[in-house]
């Protein structure tokens, strides 16, 4: 990744903005705002972003889609539209607007910091990944094939299971807490119960056993050796 690349944020709800907004600094971009499309628009004009996160809910006049027409006329910056329903998907998928991708609300920050830097990488023109393989007791996790072996041998884990696994890889050594846990794998957005994160670390621990070298810190959270 490109250090301080600009995404453009094209969305009117604050609090979605704000989370996307948080994501993408936490993942290294700097973000720009628009709170409808005709700014949005304009943005892309003065701004020159990178990469453009497109609502297509807006008021005003000009929903997602039009602003992406819009932009097609003058730039091929890389766009990934923010879906809110199954409806909306069949229509990006149908009418070849010429986005790159799409993310479904509600999204996880993993996810949506995932597909930017995919689509960047794609726009770049150079493909190289960072190295996202890891061995961590017994296990390999290979980020870009979203896999975890056993040895050689593939574990079934549903995308909860993955991302808890991963957050405790990427920090480990480290003590989460149930908060922190549920903040990375399910997203700051997420509301529930802490709880969730026991149930998955049993699952967890059922498929990996002796290789997932895992404490709990009684009262505290979950620390990977
Ligand atoms: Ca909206």
């Amino acid at each position: 990744m490109t250090d301080q690349e600009l995404v453009l944020i094209v969305e009117d709800d604050p609090n979605i903005a704000d989370l996307v907004d948080l994501y993408l600094g936490k993942g290294g971009y700097r973000t720009i705002h628009a709170s409808n499309g005709a700014a949005g628009v304009a943005a892309v004009r003065d701004r020159r972003p990178d990469l453009v996160l497109l609502d297509i809910g807006l008021p005003g006049g000009l929903d997602g889609f039009d602003v992406c027409q819009q932009l097609r006329v003058h730039s091929n910056v890389p766009v990934i539209f923010m879906t809110a329903r199954d409806d909306e998907v069949d229509r990006v998928m149908g009418l070849k607007l010429g986005a790159d991708d799409y993310v479904v609300k509600p999204f996880s920050p993993r996810e949506l910091v995932a597909r930017v830097e995919a689509v960047l990488r794609r726009a770049s023109g150079h493909d190289a990944p960072r190295s996202t393989v890891h061995e961590v007791g017994g296990l390999t996790i290979d980020e870009d094939r979203h896999e975890v072996r056993i040895g050689d041998k593939p574990v079934e884990l549903t995308r909860r299971e993955y991302d808890l696994l991963l957050a405790l890889v990427e920090n480990r050594g480290l003590t989460l807490t149930r908060r922190q846990l549920l903040d990375q794998a399910w997203g700051v957005d997420w509301i529930g119960d802490e709880r969730t994160v026991d149930v998955h670390v049993r699952q967890l621990r059922v498929k990996l056993g002796e290789n997932l070298q895992l404490h709990t810190l009684r009262g505290t959270g979950y620390r990977l050796a």
